[in-house]
């Protein structure tokens, strides 16, 4: 911080009390301002261009976000430098081909926001050159409850989206999202009276060993929806042999009951440690419907813009959508009235940069905390 030393003594020496009150507070915001770069919480610094699956659709993630979820998966990713100097990581981009765009996309909104929030439409209908479901295939199920049919307009997860995050989750090591995906895809099968889709439990049994606890909670599942209501050979059919046969041997051999599947949802879980486990069994054990987060952030953690804030310009790309949402300012700044908004630039040089964070911080959580100050 030597340019900030020199940029003080180049000032003129004021003596009046108002003066020196002045070149404290000045004295103060440096301070505050070294702070915000050596602080390992500087979450929004540095942002990383991940190109995701073969038509390397872009999506930016913020390394401090990415390394605070999930620190090993960020180091497997991002290096070394992670870890130790984010500063070298500014502006990298990451070429990803053989994830899916769409699960990256679910992965990013919970990296932000902690939560699996349900999209409002088909996610490949979102991104160019990614497909969208085949919404016959989804719906072929081995049970579907009478009268819990999902009315039309009703939000619900893709249980292969489910599926595909959670087996993406496992590759990763990403436990407490595998985790949330599992009990999702368990919570809404309740909620709605039905066992998982034909193609998901495809897609689960091609997993192989990454989805073991996957299948044994679909087994069990159909297990006891198949205790409600006993199914005909006709239905069995319509499944992937391993599963069929599978599910028939779990039916002849261990019956379980809707309130011992219900009661111990954590049993399908990994967790690290008998605290974690506790805390998640009591998370779940109440858990009836999923309704957390609003379907838009989807589009607002698409694009970016960038923002320069302060005298030294602190250089902060920031996604578009969430502060035209949420921020009347930048609507101006972004939509067309400013010269910026051709560059997709915005400056700020009245503002501090400490407190722009504070509020950087709160347009992603919708938290005040005082980590950076
Ligand atoms: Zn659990």
């Amino acid at each position: 911080m030597a340019e900030c030393d020199s940029d003080r003594s180049s000032r003129k020496r004021e003596r009046s009390p108002e003066a020196a009150a002045a070149s404290n507070k000045r004295r103060r915001a440096t301070s505050s301002d070294e702070r915000l770069f050596n602080h390992s919480n500087s979450r929004y610094l540095y942002s990383i261009t991940f190109k995701i699956g073969p038509q390397a659709v872009p999506f930016v993630v913020h390394a401090g976000v990415l390394f605070k979820q999930c620190p090993a998966l960020a180091e497997a990713w991002l290096g070394a430098a992670v870890v130790n100097d984010m500063q070298t990581l500014e502006e990298r981009e990451r070429e990803l081909p053989d994830e899916d765009a769409r699960i990256f996309w679910v992965f990013m909104v919970w990296l932000y926001t902690n939560n699996l929030v349900v999209p409002s439409k088909d996610l490949g209908a979102g991104i160019d050159g990614v497909k969208e479901r085949d919404s016959a295939a989804i719906a072929l199920r081995l049970h579907q409850e009478p009268g819990k049919e999902i009315l039309p307009g009703t939000l619900q997860w893709s249980d292969d989206d489910l599926v595909e995050l959670y087996i993406f989750c496992r590759r990763h090591h990403v436990d407490a999202l595998g985790n949330l995906a599992l009990s999702t895809l368990s919570v809404q099968n309740v909620q709605f009276g039905r066992t998982c889709s034909t193609t998901a439990v495809e897609a689960a049994v091609s997993a192989g060993h990454n989805a073991e606890l996957l299948f044994k909670y679909m087994i069990d599942e159909a297990n006891w929806r198949s205790g409600d209501t006993p199914v005909g050979d006709d239905t069995w059919n319509n499944f992937d042999q391993h599963y069929t046969r599978l599910t028939k041997a779990a039916l002849e051999n261990d019956k379980l009951t809707y309130a011992s599947f219900r009661e111990r949802p954590c049993r399908y879980h990994i967790h690290h440690g008998e605290d974690e486990q506790r805390l998640c069994t009591s998370l779940w054990m109440h858990k009836t419907s999923l309704s957390e987060g609003h379907p838009a952030i989807y589009e607002h953690l698409r694009e970016t813009g960038t923002v320069f804030v302060g005298a030294k310009r602190l250089r902060l790309v920031l996604h578009k959508g969430l502060l035209l949402a949420n921020a009347n300012f930048f609507q101006g700044a972004f939509s067309g009235h400013f010269a910026e908004s051709r560059s997709n630039v915005v400056e700020l040089v009245e503002e501090d940069p400490a407190i722009f964070l504070l509020f950087v911080h709160w347009l992603y959580t919708g938290r005040v905390d005082i980590f950076s100050l």
